[in-house]
Order: structure tokens, then C-alpha cells, then sequence
């Protein structure tokens, strides 16, 4: 009985100091390896929250000082801005107090019903916009407004949401500055169908109402004002809902030779690009007049 005591006291005692050993062993390589930083945890993560805090903090102030800076020198005002052909992007926008005198609801569905601007656009793209919305209708098409008129300064909240998020560059791809929107000509309208469930996206290019407007809105003198792949004229990616009124003649002239507004309204601009005549545009052009 003693003895057996005595020998698991000895065990108990070797068993004790190898435990021991390990646990020293553990402590300096846990030491070695990942710094001190598990005894202090709580203390050094408080402290990098509070560095994380401060840094975007400092960010934030960067960002918002670079958009103001910005603002100043990129802007360039229009002298045109009741002009249907009025060119306003990146380079050149419109005066904070520009709003469209002749602003009129348009009568096509939204998928909201309150009162806005949004549902507002310059009376004679107003009108166009309402016939190519009833020849829509007539051919079973499923088309909504999303987006119209938008001042000044609701194209300023926007922005300055998107620079906070993105910052100043990827912003600018995304969004307009203020000034610099298409919206606020009052000659400008956003799209979307119900199968979207009225988000504006890339993807209305494939949807069956996407590719009805890309043929169509023409017609009706709209033009998709941010083609694919031109992103280096316009300043701005693939905007497929996105459409402009400049009038029939001229729609139909940029259509079909696949250009942009900036490369229409500056001749050397379109030389460059007029090898990028669409024939797709003609083939859909010979099937609109068997349609009519
Ligand atoms: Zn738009």
C-alpha cells in the first residue's frame, strides 16, 4: 500500500514537472512565434481600433478634400444648356442653378408612385419618350421609368455618397459630378423592366426589353448614351438603360455608325471611330420599315 502510494507520488511528481516543461516550452515559443500579443489582447486590439478609427477618419478627409479640389478645377460651364444637342460630361457640365424650364411629368409607368422629379423631363423628350413607350405597349414590351430629371444638388448628395464609399476615382466612373450629370439637362431618362425588378443594370442589355430599346429608341430620337466599350470617349462604363434625346435625325445618324454623342458632335472624334460602323443597326434598320 505505501509503496504504491509512494511510486504514484513520484509519478504524480514527474508527471507534474513534464507538464510543466511543456507548458514553459508552449509559453516561449508562443512568444517567439507570435509576439506577446495573446496576454495583451484585449489592450493592443482596443488600441488598433481606435488606429483603424483614426486612419479612416484621416481617409475621409482626404477623399472629401480631393472632390472639392476637384470640383474647382474640372469644372466647365456649357453655353448651350437648352440645346437639344447639348454636350454635358466629365469636361464641361451645367451652372448649380440650371433647371430646365420647361420640365413635365412623363406619362409612362414607374415602379413608384410618390410625386418626384424623377418622373420629370423637358417637355419634348417628355412627349417622344410617351410615344415610344405606346409603341412599346403595342408590341407587348415591358418598360419603366427609373430616373428623369435630377437637380444640382441631389446629383451633389449622390456623389459625395460615392466618393465616401469608393473614393474620388472609382466614384467618377460610377457617377457624375455635380453638374456633370445628363440628368439634370432634363434630356435624359433611366430604364429598367419588371423582370429586373427595376434595377438598373448591364444585364437589361440582355433582357427582351433591353435589346427592344437598343433598336428602337432610335426612332424616337434616343440614343444609349453610354455604349459598350467606349468608355475612353465617354468617360463612363456601359450604361445600357441609360438614354438621352437628341432628336430623331441625329439618333439615327449616331446609331448607325455606332458612335457616341462626343464623337458626333466633334468631327475629328468621329474619323477616328467611323470604321466602327454597325451593321447589325442596318439589319435591325430594314426590319423596323417591315414593321411600319
Ligand atoms: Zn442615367
Amino acid at each position: 500500500m505505501n509503496i504504491d502510494k509512494r511510486l504514484f507520488a513520484e509519478e504524480y511528481k514527474m508527471k507534474l514537472a513534464f507538464f510543466t516543461y511543456l507548458l514553459l516550452l508552449l509559453l516561449m515559443l508562443q512568444l517567439e512565434v507570435i509576439g506577446p500579443g495573446i496576454f495583451f489582447l484585449t489592450e493592443d486590439l482596443l488600441k488598433e481600433e481606435e488606429l483603424d478609427l483614426k486612419k479612416e477618419q484621416v481617409s475621409i478627409k482626404e477623399k472629401l478634400l480631393t472632390y472639392e479640389i476637384d470640383l474647382i478645377t474640372e469644372q466647365r460651364t456649357v453655353d448651350n444648356p437648352l440645346s437639344r444637342l447639348v454636350l454635358v460630361n466629365k469636361e464641361q457640365g451645367l451652372a448649380p442653378d440650371f433647371i430646365p424650364p420647361d420640365l413635365i411629368v412623363v406619362d409612362i409607368p414607374f415602379p413608384f408612385a410618390e410625386n418626384s422629379s424623377r418622373k420629370k423631363m423637358r417637355w419634348e423628350a417628355a412627349w417622344m419618350l410617351e410615344n415610344l413607350f405606346k409603341q412599346a405597349e403595342k408590341e407587348g414590351i415591358d418598360l419603366v421609368g427609373v430616373s428623369g430629371y435630377r437637380s444640382y444638388q441631389r446629383q451633389e448628395e449622390i456623389f459625395k455618397q460615392q466618393v465616401l464609399l469608393r473614393g474620388v476615382e472609382e466614384a467618377k466612373r460610377v457617377s457624375a459630378k455635380p453638374g456633370h450629370s445628363e440628368h439634370q439637362t432634363g434630356l435624359a431618362m433611366d430604364l429598367s423592366t419588371a423582370e429586373l425588378n427595376y434595377r438598373l443594370s448591364e444585364e437589361f442589355a440582355q433582357t427582351e426589353a433591353g435589346r427592344w430599346l437598343a433598336e428602337v429608341a432610335p426612332y424616337y430620337g434616343f440614343i444609349i448614351r453610354y455604349p459598350e466599350d467606349k468608355e475612353h470617349i465617354t468617360g463612363y462604363r456601359y450604361e445600357p438603360w441609360h438614354i438621352r434625346y437628341v432628336g430623331i435625325e441625329e439618333a439615327l445618324e449616331i446609331t448607325k455608325k455606332g458612335i457616341t454623342l462626343e464623337e458626333y458632335l466633334s468631327p475629328k472624334l468621329v474619323e477616328f471611330s467611323l470604321f466602327s460602323d454597325r451593321s447589325d443597326f442596318k439589319l435591325n434598320y430594314l426590319k423596323k420599315e417591315l414593321r411600319e
